[in-house]
């Protein structure tokens, strides 16, 4: 069953996304929260991030794609990778592609990417990509149904484009060219994105587009996420958030009962039946989210596949 499928089958459902950490003990880390959140909330898949000039895709534990890898072989999470394209070559997207086909990789998040800070300077590689929808169109024409497509949506409009409407339809275009599914960028305000659903419906865009939660965990790190994102905060959480600036558990109990909220209206409004928590690598939030909209034990789990191999090692020992 491809991921796209599922999302259009499943009653209610949830994602996770989570960074490649840096060092090998954040690796091995990073796969026992993957392990323990497959096995309480059974997310419908996983997403792993792609640092545009990092290391993505060499053998080393900490990559994005060694990452990806093992939450599909051993936590048994269907994994999602992102990918961007901007300074790529041709050859090293191939080679990217062609690797993760041998990993069992078979969803991409296909991005453009941030541009290098002064833009002015930046030149795009000559064979290569210069929007996300270049990629998409190159993966669909070279691998055919083989990968799963999501595409990133903005629910403000993305902060290079001309308008929110031309932006619209670069989302829409990016769909035309085989993207299967829609992630938004995070947003405050549940009614942000039910209006962004029905201007991309109204302008013929059917896919599931996904909702982007984002529980707001630290003070510091909405700061660095807002400006890094340029979003704007709205000032009614500022407010709240200044109050309690200090007190890093009292900043995160807003965070989650603010989710909470959106989540919940989200459900009820029927316009999504999933959601896709950008978890900052941490669960806590994430788990008392899902907890308390009664959403962890919504499917049966599945077994792990190492649980299995386990089980097949000790029966052929017993032969
Ligand atoms: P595009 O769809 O190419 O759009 C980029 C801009 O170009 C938009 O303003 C668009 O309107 C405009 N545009 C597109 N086509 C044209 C055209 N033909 N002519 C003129 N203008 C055009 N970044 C990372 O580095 N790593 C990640 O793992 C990552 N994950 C992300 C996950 C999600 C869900 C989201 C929402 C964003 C993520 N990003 C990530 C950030 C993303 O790379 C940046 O937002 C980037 O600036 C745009 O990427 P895109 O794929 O949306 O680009």
């Amino acid at each position: 069953d491809r991921i796209n499928d599922r999302i259009k089958k499943n009653a209610t459902f949830c994602s996770f996304e989570f960074f490649p950490p840096k060092t090998v003990n954040g690796a091995a880390n990073l796969i026992k929260i993957c392990d323990r959140l497959a096995s309480t909330m059974n997310p419908l898949f996983c997403d792993i991030t792609w640092k545009t000039g990092g290391d993505n895709c060499s053998d080393a534990p900490t990559s994005t794609m060694t990452i990806g890898s093992t939450m599909l072989s051993y936590c048994g999470i269907d994994t999602m990778m992102h990918m961007t394209c901007v300074g790529q070559s041709r050859s090293d997207i191939i080679r990217i592609l062609n690797k993760a086909k041998i990993l069992g990789l078979k969803n991409i998040l296909a991005l453009r990417g941030d541009l290098p800070h002064n833009c002015s300077s930046w030149q795009p590689v000559d064979d290569g990509f210069n929007h996300a929808i270049d990629l998409v169109r190159f993966i669909r024409k070279t691998y055919g149904d083989y990968f799963v497509i999501c595409v990133a949506g903005y629910p403000t409009g993305h902060p290079d484009a001309s308008s929110y409407k031309a932006d619209l339809e670069n989302l829409k275009a990016k769909v035309d060219a085989g993207a299967d599914f829609i992630i938004t960028q995070l947003f405050f305000k549940t009614s942000t994105f039910i209006k962004f659903v029905n201007d991309c419906r109204s302008i013929g865009i059917t896919c599931p587009i996904l909702p982007g939660i984002m529980p707001i965990q630290a003070y510091q790190s909405l700061e660095n996420i807002s400006r890094l994102s340029k979003l704007e905060v709205p000032q009614e959480i500022w407010d709240k958030l200044h109050a309690v600036k200090d007190n890093d558990e009292a900043v995160r109990n807003f965070g989650i009962d603010y989710a909470i909220q959106m989540c919940s209206q989200l459900l009820n409004s029927g316009v999504v039946n999933g959601l896709h928590f950008y978890t900052l690598n941490r669960e806590y939030a994430t788990l008392a989210i899902l907890k308390s909209l009664g959403l962890c034990a919504v499917r049966p789990q599945r077994p792990l596949p190492w649980k299995t191999s386990a089980n097949h090692v000790r029966c052929m020992e017993t032969v």
